[in-house]
């Protein structure tokens, strides 16, 4: 039995006049809105999962003019990709970008196939990307329901139902593709399917906000909404408290001869899989730890500043840093260690947003 009663799904069949007319007045101006290109839809969609819309400008802007086609993609030294996507971070997202790239390259002509369900084929492409790029790009009237969607349509149905499991998004999605009326599909009204998912998600961004009152006040569908109505929409959406973040310590440790910094490549799978970072350990080292480790690798401490404190926070983790500036009068070989120059650290090599704090540091000291 479905979570969504008949008459609610039926009340629900003109919603779309209100929002469009809405999102046509209202949406914000972004560099990949109104591009058709297949290609376009996708980077922004995946750069959207990550991070702000403010921030996704630069990154998309840096990232299309490196690689303008999906053929540029496809073809990219892994590095240079990597670098493109530092400060994104998840970077396994662009590796199976690229994987994608490669089969459409090579299966489908160079172009994104327009096919929800081949879409759902390619590596790190779920339903909710492959909505997107199947209703944006191609207006083909398939859902894409990702957090935005689901609280405001749980606001605007008062549904109760714990929109984190699985069973429930798809009556989500189910319920999100009833919304679209096959008319704004026809090639009379301009195709309207992408622009009407597009509607519900910046409605969500905009003003059925997560964290605190949503703003019901301009809202477009405010007298058919039912959280509105009964007057508690912060009740919506209901989903299970998250388990608290582990707490890990480490110390950070930049290593520097001359104008080289020692770098080390993480292994190739598990957390930033792949990417570069500075010599560190777990747990809060003192001066006489850090120096008594690292001489013990082989290194030669001549000079110890200690950084300043900063966190990151991953998904299920959180990293208490805190660092020191490490002075070597010889580059010694490490496993795993890389002495590079400063200046292709800078151009050339993907650290991992985690490190940003201690790359800043980095650069206020060189430039001392
Ligand atoms: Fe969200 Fe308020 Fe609009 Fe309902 S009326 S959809 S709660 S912003």
């Amino acid at each position: 039995m479905s979570i969504f009663e008949d008459k609610m799904i039926a009340s629900l069949a003109d919603l779309h006049l209100p929002l469009l007319e809405w999102y046509d007045r209202c949406k914000r101006e972004m560099p990949w809105r109104g591009a058709s290109d297949s290609y376009f839809v996708w980077v922004s969609e995946i750069m959207l999962q990550q991070t702000r819309v403010e921030a996704v400008r630069a990154y998309f802007l840096r990232f299309t003019a490196a690689l303008p086609t999906l053929q540029h993609l496809a073809r990219c030294d892994e590095e240079t990709l990597l670098k493109l996507w530092e400060g994104l971070g998840y970077y396994n997202r662009v590796r199976n970008m690229q994987k994608a790239a490669k089969i459409v390259v090579e299966q489908y002509g160079g172009e994104l196939p327009r096919s929800y369900e081949q879409l759902l084929t390619l590596p790190g492409i779920g339903e909710y990307t492959a909505g997107a790029i199947a209703s944006i790009a191609y207006n083909i009237p398939v859902p894409c329901v990702d957090g935005n969607v689901l609280r405001v349509l749980s606001r605007i149905t008062a549904n109760s139902a714990d929109i984190s499991l699985p069973a429930v998004k798809k009556e989500y999605q189910v319920l999100a593709q009833n919304m679209i009326p096959a008319e704004i599909d026809l090639p009379a009204s301009g195709g309207r399917a992408g622009d009407f998912n597009q509607s519900l998600m910046e409605l969500g961004a905009t003003v059925c906000l997560p964290n605190g009152a949503p703003l019901c006040d301009v809202c477009p569908v405010r007298t058919r909404c039912a959280a509105f109505l009964a007057g508690n929409p912060q009740d919506y959406p209901v989903k299970p408290a998250k388990p608290a973040r582990k707490t890990v310590k480490k110390t950070i440790s930049v290593l520097i001869c001359g104008d080289l910094v020692l770098l080390r490549k993480r292994p190739d799978d598990g957390l930033l899989a792949g990417l570069w970072e500075f010599w560190n350990a777990d747990g809060w080292l003192n001066r006489d730890e850090l120096t008594d480790q690292l001489t013990q690798q082989g290194i030669s401490v001549t000079a110890v500043h200690s950084l300043k404190k900063a966190k990151h926070i991953f998904s299920h983790i959180e990293w208490q840093m805190q660092g020191y500036l490490v002075y070597t009068d010889k580059p010694s070989a490490l496993e795993d260690g890389e002495w590079v120059k400063l200046t292709e650290l800078r151009e050339s090599y993907a650290l991992p947003g985690a490190l940003k704090a201690y790359s800043k540091e980095l650069e206020r000291w060189v430039q001392q």
